[in-house]
């Protein structure tokens, strides 16, 4: 009878299981071509300094505009690219497009309009052996200082062994920042912190989600807890997803000195980025 039972629930379940590979592998390919046909490109989220309102700096994040799907979002394809490889030449294309358009916005509007881009890095990036290479060649090829890079990693692709390790000293020693992405939502262990050279501690949006919600001390005592951590290993503490003027008055209570979301500023495309850059004092300070 278990027998019986274990394939009718294989039964049941493989034409689902089937479909998804099917789609995975057709999404792989169509990716592999979306590379080579330019239909990729970035938005760009503006990280705001939410005690005087300046914008710091901002998060490139990839778009695909597929010719018959339209726009397919990252948390799509981002895990097939991860799984066939392709997200290393998809990364690598990211890494040089966000650093030229960080140029292109110095020579137009000056640093102090906007300071430094953050570029997310997949696990499988940072175990490339020329990784650290590559992204001195995109610094001296755009002439941006090492400093004005922001490299977000996750807890699980860091906690990977010695090679990573490796990297991420040698890009430290370059002078890029590292910061650790989706903070809180991992195997979060306080001596990662120790053994790593981070810089900047990004705060999961689940946690903002929680903090103004009376019932939920818990989410509310991790976001105050991370912004505290921030403080004393001299970090800085960034929160993500933030929605409303609570959170944000909330968060800035708390210590944060760094924030992103649709409050404050949606994904843009470049011409919109350059339009807020000409703005220099943003309601976020009198918020
Ligand atoms: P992430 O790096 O944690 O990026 C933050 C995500 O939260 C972005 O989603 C952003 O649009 C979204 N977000 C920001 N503020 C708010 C808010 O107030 N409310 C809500 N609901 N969402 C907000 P997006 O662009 O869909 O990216 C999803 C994830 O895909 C990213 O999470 C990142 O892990 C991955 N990703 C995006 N671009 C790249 C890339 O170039 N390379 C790699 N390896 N991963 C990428
Ligand atoms: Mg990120
Ligand atoms: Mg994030
Ligand atoms: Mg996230």
């Amino acid at each position: 009878a278990a027998k019986a039972a274990g394939k009718a629930a294989w039964a049941r379940f493989e034409p689902r299981m089937r479909n998804e590979v099917v789609n995975h592998a057709r999404l792989g390919s169509e990716l592999h071509n979306a590379i080579i046909r330019h239909e990729l490109f970035l938005a760009y989220q503006p990280v705001f300094d939410i005690v005087t309102g300046a914008m710091s700096g901002a998060e490139a994040l990839v778009r695909w505009k597929h010719p018959v799907r339209g726009n397919v979002p990252p948390g799509d394809f981002i895990p097939v690219a991860e799984r066939s490889g392709l997200i290393v030449p998809l990364g690598s294309w990211v890494l040089r497009e966000a650093c030229e358009q960080l140029a292109k916005w110095h020579a137009e509007y000056g640093s102090a309009a906007i300071r430094s881009i953050n570029v997310n890095v997949a696990a499988r990036q940072l175990r490339e052996a020329g990784f650290v290479d590559e992204v001195a060649a995109v610094l001296s090829d755009t002439g941006l200082i090492p400093a004005n890079l922001v490299l977000e990693v996750t807890e699980s692709s860091v906690i990977d062994g010695r090679q990573v390790r490796e990297t991420l000293e040698a890009l430290h020693e370059l002078g890029v920042r590292l910061a650790l992405d989706d903070f809180g939502t991992g195997q979060s262990s306080l001596s990662l912190l120790r053994a790593f050279p981070v810089d900047v501690l990004k705060l999961d949006k689940s946690f903002v989600d929680g903090i103004c919600d009376g019932e939920d001390r818990g989410r509310l005592a991790v976001a105050a807890a991370v912004a505290q951590l921030a403080e004393y290993l001299d970090l800085y503490a960034v929160a993500e997803g933030i929605e409303t003027a609570a959170q944000l008055d909330r968060l800035r209570a708390m210590g944060y000195r760094l924030g992103q979301g649709y409050y404050l500023a949606k994904p843009l495309p470049p011409d919109e980025m350059a339009a807020l850059m000409t703005q220099t004092a943003r309601t976020v300070a009198a918020a």
